[in-house]
């Protein structure tokens, strides 16, 4: 049976949440949520997951004959690894090029799961899509009746991107969200904070005049704008301002972990490849 479940969440959205018990317990994750977007016209797929199970097939009941977009919010492996099933990937640039490399993933090679075992098939590497396109800061793209702004949010990755719909949806992937919160290396924060300032005054502006909910890349699928600066306020408290040596080194995910309810922090301890975490 397969774990990824799809869900509508509100009109013209639906949640697909992939658990984390199917690839990997060490990085005090519970799931993955990917976003499926849908228009008059056109759908619009955010992120694909670990590649175990057919996205495609899980979505056509509901898209049916629409032009489907894909988008990745950031080139980690467990938003991107099923790429390989769609032909053209909306990327911000800066996460182009790590998107575009086969992968490898053989840090699962010493554990049972499901996507270790899939994995074992293609010797731990993930393939890429055949074709990318590079999005920008403010690009728009029209659904039908649903239109999506791309908001480039470096921090997390420094192609990470969120995406905002004129009915109030954030999409804010993995720089906003509950559990554990992977950070870039304490020299790369102040991008990160940034970043969330920068949210924080598009969801005061409201342009839409709507309401705006959060709709994270893990863990609870939708939260408050609140939550946007608590995560700030909680960063700069228990990161910045902290001597890292205080917390526990966590040797697999080569990090520091701080535990910061509702959040675990996990910093790097060696440096860049945009941010890696494998
Ligand atoms: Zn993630």
């Amino acid at each position: 049976m397969s774990r990824l479940k799809v869900r509508k969440i509100d009109d013209n959205v639906y949640v697909i949440r992939e658990d984390w018990r199917d690839i990997d317990h060490r990085f005090y994750t519970k799931f993955t949520n990917l976003y499926l977007l849908v228009g008059e016209k056109k759908a619009l797929l955010l992120d694909t997951s670990m590649g175990i199970h057919s996205i495609k097939e899980l979505i056509s009941p509901i898209i049916k004959n629409k032009e489907l977009l894909v988008f990745n919010s950031h080139h980690h492996f467990d938003h991107v690894a099923g790429n390989k099933e769609f032909s053209l990937i909306y990327v911000h640039k800066f996460d182009l090029k790590l998107v575009s490399k086969e992968r490898d993933i053989s840090f699962l090679r010493g554990i049972k799961t499901k996507a270790s075992e899939y994995y074992k098939k293609t010797n731990y590497k993930v393939l890429p899509a055949k074709e990318f396109y590079p999005v920008e800061d403010h690009e728009e793209f029209d659904l039908g009746k649903l239109k999506i702004t791309i908001i480039h949010t470096p921090g997390h990755t420094k192609g990470s991107v969120s995406l905002i719909s004129n009915k109030g949806h954030l999409f804010t992937a993995d720089t906003v969200h509950e559990g554990a919160v992977f950070l870039p290396p304490k020299e790369n924060l102040p991008e990160y904070l940034e970043t969330l300032e920068k949210l924080q005054k598009i969801t005061d502006t409201n342009t839409y005049n709507r309401e705006i909910k959060l709709y994270p890349g893990h863990e609870k699928v939708v939260l408050p704008k609140t939550h946007i600066s608590l995560l700030r306020k909680r960063i700069q408290e228990n990161v910045m301002k902290e001597d890292l040596y205080n917390y526990k080194y966590d040797t697999f995910l080569e990090a520091r972990i701080i535990f910061s309810e509702p959040f675990i922090f996990v910093v790097p301890v060696n440096k860049d490849e945009s941010y890696s975490i494998n």
